[in-house]
């Protein structure tokens, strides 16, 4: 595979955000980072403060060019409680690269965050340009998450229906998945966990589409968390530092909307994929007794259950009882409140699920558990699938909730570091 040229952040630049956008963009750049890395250091520092004044933190991605270049600012920052992650050695479009200088860069990378004493377990790749061959090399390292695959909430974004090529382009670049498809939660593939970015985030309402005016930013934003808030899901924001000063009252307004909304669980990315490992792994307690079968779940580890329980026309009593009773959810019945899986029902699938909260099993005959799944459903339509179970659903199903007791929903607020002075940004031409 020939290796990119210089030319192709050019070329990159050229297709998907237009000459007169990048030029326009050169002279914002200039007024945001300055010759001396201070200016965005300062910037990177209120926002953490900004956070922290409200009892919460952020997660940072930088590229390891730029910690080899200020090492001691990002260990000094990262003793403060910040979240640093990778975001590629240097600022490229991992696509565009080989598999071994791909897996070299990102091996050098981790290195250089270890020499220099900042923590990191988690990943974003740059332009959030990636793949599922590039995710594959990230498993091979030790990384526990990934929070690069973007999906897309339109409904709030009027402009997009003036027809916005520039917008356009960049949504055609991200190839962004659908809210209204897909649920917005983290996903684990293998060893990682894939931790979803929504957009718009401000590097399009900021600059890319003439959402000038900050309210209109935070409108946006806020329009997604109440959503969100509603599905039960996950929204990280992306906030780059070099936008902060500009932004800082759309992010205190969309985090005094999560305080008004309650059960906003604001948290770093690290911390929400230590709670998702943890969840997926919730098992019950088994026993039979008189045909029927006891499931106990401790729900200590801040887990909360619910049945969720078929229409019961047919049946005018349901013929089993749920209770929680000292820190235990307790389930009598005589299905098991589970999804049996067949042969046809890969390993991916089976995640999902797990990702949603069912427990699956491949241990008991179909009659036995209330849904059986033989095969995987046609509909790639996840969303459309759920409901679609849940409106016929055969016997009852514990589902775990998707946070930690008293919250509804997940909030995390990340921005990309991808340089800190003019020099360093202007230098990205130039890295291929
Ligand atoms: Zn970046």
């Amino acid at each position: 595979m020939p290796l990119p040229t210089k030319l192709g952040y050019w070329k990159f630049l050229r297709s998907y955000r237009g000459v007169k956008t990048t030029l326009q963009r050169a002279g914002r750049i200039y007024a945001r980072y300055g010759f001396s890395p201070r200016q965005l250091i300062g910037s990177i520092s209120e926002f953490i403060d900004h956070l922290q004044a409200q009892g919460c933190s952020l997660t940072l991605p930088v590229t390891a060019q730029v910690v080899s270049k200020f090492p001691r600012v990002f260990r000094e920052l990262s003793r403060t409680g910040v979240e640093f992650a990778v975001h590629g050695l240097a600022h490229l479009d991992y696509t565009l690269l080989a598999p071994e200088r791909v897996e070299r860069d990102l091996r050098q990378a981790l290195s250089v965050f270890e020499q220099a004493g900042v923590p990191v377990s988690g990943f974003r790749f740059p332009y959030l340009r990636c793949n599922r061959a590039l995710l594959q090399i990230l498993e091979r390292l030790p990384f526990e998450y990934d929070s690069s695959i973007p999906c897309f909430w339109p409904k709030h974004l009027d402009i997009l229906r003036h027809g916005n090529g520039v917008l356009h382009r960049m949504i055609d670049q991200y190839q962004p998945t659908s809210p209204e498809r897909v649920p917005v939660l983290p996903a684990a593939q293998g060893p990682l966990v894939e931790l979803p970015v929504s957009l718009p985030d401000d590097d399009i309402l900021f600059d890319r589409i003439p959402a000038k005016r900050r309210n209109v930013v935070s409108g946006i934003w806020i329009a997604i968390l109440q959503e969100v808030h509603a599905r039960g899901e996950l929204f990280v924001l992306q906030l780059h530092p070099e936008r902060y000063r500009f932004l800082k009252n759309a992010l205190a307004a969309v985090l005094e909307e999560a305080a008004s909304l309650g059960g906003v669980w604001i948290a770093p990315l690290g911390e929400i994929v230590r709670w998702w490992k943890r969840r997926r792994e919730w098992k019950p307690a088994l026993s039979f007794a008189d045909g029927r079968v006891e499931v106990v779940v401790d729900l200590s580890p801040a887990f909360q259950a619910a049945l969720l329980e078929p229409a019961r026309r047919e049946q005018p009593e349901p013929d089993w009882q749920a209770v929680v009773r000292d820190g235990h959810y307790r389930y009598r019945g005589t299905l098991l409140p589970f999804i049996g899986l067949g042969e046809g029902v890969g390993t991916g699938f089976e995640s999902r699920l797990r990702d949603l909260g069912f427990y699956t099993t491949r241990e008991f005959p179909p009659r036995q558990t209330s849904v059986f799944l033989a095969r995987e459903p046609e509909e790639d339509n996840l969303r459309l699938w759920l409901r679609q179970l849940r409106a016929h659903l055969p016997g009852p199903l514990i589902r775990i909730a998707p946070w930690p007791e008293g919250y509804c929903c997940a909030l995390a607020i990340t921005g990309d570091i991808d340089a800190l002075t003019i020099q360093d940004f202007f230098h990205r031409i130039h890295e291929y």
